[in-house]
């Protein structure tokens, strides 16, 4: 080694400091069961991101906000004017969550930088985020901090979302002094982003797994269809002269799910059902059935949204029963994390002597929204009961948890020494 050389020690994850933290923040707004429940910019929200910010600032971070309540932590590297390695994710949950989703990658964060602090600095800063509103569950966005620092939502339209009693983005910003100056990510660009996150799904469980490389968060597609046939009496009525649009509805849900044979990695599902007028001895008139399409690739995604209107047109008319509506209600396209990255997380696992699992992340995530501006990848940890999330059964290994953070520690120090 010349004198030039720099040696940055592999940084050692605290599992034990990583497993108290995430007991100490499931604290703020626990329920009386044992769930969770820290909604978006609420009084627990706010007191859950102040502790987060308390540890990371024992750090030596310099913490700050940015238009979107975004918390950014940097701790310098040795050429701070370098782009960051950026982790992060989010402490907002949904009601009656667990302790898991989105802490783990924040309190990650924390343990990385705490080990990088004690040790040599790398080149590059590491920083960590915090990012505003993930879940969505009170203003109705998801995704709404890193959609802002991804320059995929203007601020100022974010700022106006209101939730259910008419209270702002900004007012709840203000309102915990969470509104800040912090130039938004989009025209600073990270060197790379990491997440470490829950995998909220039995893969991993049954594959008997603590850890995977994820590839990239699959596309979701969601459509609502109403058909129309004829209220009918269900006794004086032949079965061959009814326009039963229940029927129409049950057979167009099995051809739905039959999509699935002709299209590799798609999913379907048809989680709202509604006849009408709803009651035992009317041959339904109306029905309401919404679909649920989900797939890795774009092409697949684009394949089977484009078959849905020929298919209920089709069974409408075969149940004498007219397709009414088939309208999309909500989309977004599969995300690919950086193939480069994808294989760095890869190769950790295999040099801690594991198998290497690779998998599409099946719920949406702020790693997501980060792909449009550096590349990215995530860490998943394995999920216990059944891969059961969202919550309070949500539950992970400390072991599990440790492994998947000391992977993104290992990750995120060589990228920082690039
Ligand atoms: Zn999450």
């Amino acid at each position: 080694m010349t004198g030039t050389s720099r040696r940055t020690t592999t940084p050692k994850i605290d599992g034990q400091s990583l497993w108290n933290r995430l007991d100490a923040l499931s604290k703020i707004g626990e329920t009386s069961d044992g769930g969770v429940t820290r909604l978006a910019l609420t009084e627990e929200d706010a007191q859950g991101r102040r502790l987060v910010e308390a540890w990371l600032a024992e750090t030596g971070c310099e913490i700050s906000h940015d238009a979107i309540g975004n918390t950014i932590a940097v701790l310098p590297g040795t050429e701070p004017d370098l782009p960051p390695v950026l982790l992060g994710s989010h402490v907002d949950s949904v009601a009656n969550a667990g302790r898991f989703d989105g802490c783990l990658g924040v309190l990650g964060a924390v343990e990385v930088l705490r080990s990088v602090a004690a040790g040599t600095r790398p080149r590059r800063s590491l920083a960590a985020a915090v990012f505003t509103d993930e879940e969505g569950t009170r203003f109705g966005r998801d995704l709404l901090g890193s959609s802002v620092t991804c320059g995929l939502l203007e601020p100022a339209k974010a700022l106006a979302t209101a939730d259910a009693d008419g209270r702002t983005v900004e007012q709840e910003l203000r309102r915990h002094d969470l509104l800040g100056t912090a130039p938004l990510l989009v025209g600073r660009p990270p060197h790379a982003y990491l997440e470490t996150h829950v995998e909220q799904g039995p893969v991993l469980l049954r594959g008997k797994l603590p850890v995977a490389a994820v590839t990239g968060v699959i596309g979701t597609s969601w459509t609502r269809i109403t058909l129309t046939g004829a209220a009918a009496h269900a006794g004086a009525t032949p079965m061959d002269m009814r326009r039963d649009a229940g029927l129409a509805m049950a057979t167009l849900r099995l051809r739905l799910h039959a999509l699935t044979e002709d299209h590799p990695g798609l999913t379907v599902a048809v989680g709202a059902m509604d006849t009408h007028p709803g009651q035992v001895n009317v041959v339904p008139a109306t029905a309401t059935l919404t679909v649920d399409l989900r797939a890795p690739e774009e092409t697949v995604l684009v394949k089977a949204e484009s078959a849905i209107r020929p298919l209920a047109e089709k069974v409408a008319r075969t149940h004498g029963c007219e397709l009414t509506t088939c309208d999309q209600i909500s989309r977004t396209a599969p995300a690919a994390f950086d193939p480069a990255m994808v294989d760095r997380v890869a190769e950790r696992i295999s040099a801690h002597g594991l198998p290497v699992r690779r998998l599409w992340s099946g719920a949406g995530h702020d790693a997501q929204q980060l792909t449009t501006i550096c590349p990215t990848a995530m860490v998943f940890v394995r999920s216990q009961h059944d891969g059961i999330s969202h919550s309070r059964e949500e539950w992970s290994l400390p072991e599990d948890c440790a492994l998947g953070v000391q992977l993104m520690a290992e990750v995120a120090v060589d990228l920082a020494n690039e």
